[in-house]
């Protein structure tokens, strides 16, 4: 099992671990890893392993049960099992990641409607809405949203019992990504507090901790996609 330190400190970019296992299809397996694991719409992320004078490019992340699995670049050496090393992210990369899911939890804000799936990149994020209408017009979502992102309000996470979450549905917005449970705790993010609460759903994602820090988004096209589904793109300016 890996203990997904990026759950915990997001910001956390460096730090030392050692190799539990490599995988029959190489892979790379730590203790504790930075590196977020492919999910909820979020990609895996990229950086290096070193060790001794050794060091290996990580190009993508993915997650096996409780095991978070480091992609390396192909044919390269790699470390033996009980190698400390150091684990680097491409921080840059995983920000704009940061900031792309922090304003698509924004995004589900300003439409209030049932997600049925998203992806991110470091460029942009999009939602799909279960919409059988058109929305309101693009600029006044968009004028909405960065009102949002304006009053920098806090985001915040606090953890229930997959039980407490199973009797609350209503806290789950998105119809297609399942909520992060089977570990008897699922987190919940909060963004805004006390009265100024605007939005409280269960995600396994990274985020960053104000909105303020999102920056300069657009909202781009909105596509129609099949009968009841719209694609809502945001773009960071
Ligand atoms: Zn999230």
């Amino acid at each position: 099992m890996t203990e997904p330190l990026f759950l915990t400190d997001p910001y956390l970019s460096e730090t030392g671990g050692t190799v539990t296992e490599i995988t029959e299809d190489g892979s790379v397996v730590l203790d504790r890893s930075v590196f977020y694991a492919r999910g909820g719409g979020q990609p895996g992320d990229s950086g290096v392993i070193t060790w001794n004078q050794s060091e290996l490019r990580i190009v993508d992340t993915v997650r096996r049960d409780a095991k978070i699995m480091l992609q390396p670049e192909p044919d390269m050496p790699l470390p033996s099992v009980g190698q400390t090393v150091i684990q680097r992210l491409d921080w840059e990369r995983r920000h704009r990641f940061m900031r792309v899911h922090t304003g698509l939890h924004l995004l589900s804000v300003v439409i209030p409607l049932p997600v049925t799936g998203g992806a991110i990149t470091a460029a942009k994020g999009r939602l799909d809405f279960d919409m059988p209408e058109p929305p309101q017009d693009r600029l006044v979502l968009e004028a909405r949203l960065k009102e949002l992102i304006s009053r920098d309000l806090p985001v915040m996470e606090d953890w229930i019992t997959d039980d407490e979450l199973a009797a609350r549905p209503d806290l789950v917005k998105t119809m297609s990504v399942k909520p992060p449970v089977g570990a008897g705790r699922v987190r919940l993010i909060r963004i805004g507090g006390g009265d100024d609460q605007i939005d409280l759903q269960p995600c396994g994602g990274t985020h960053v901790r104000r909105t303020g820090e999102i920056g300069a988004v657009t909202i781009g096209k909105i596509e129609k996609k099949g009968a009841r589904n719209r694609r809502v793109n945001m773009l960071l300016a």
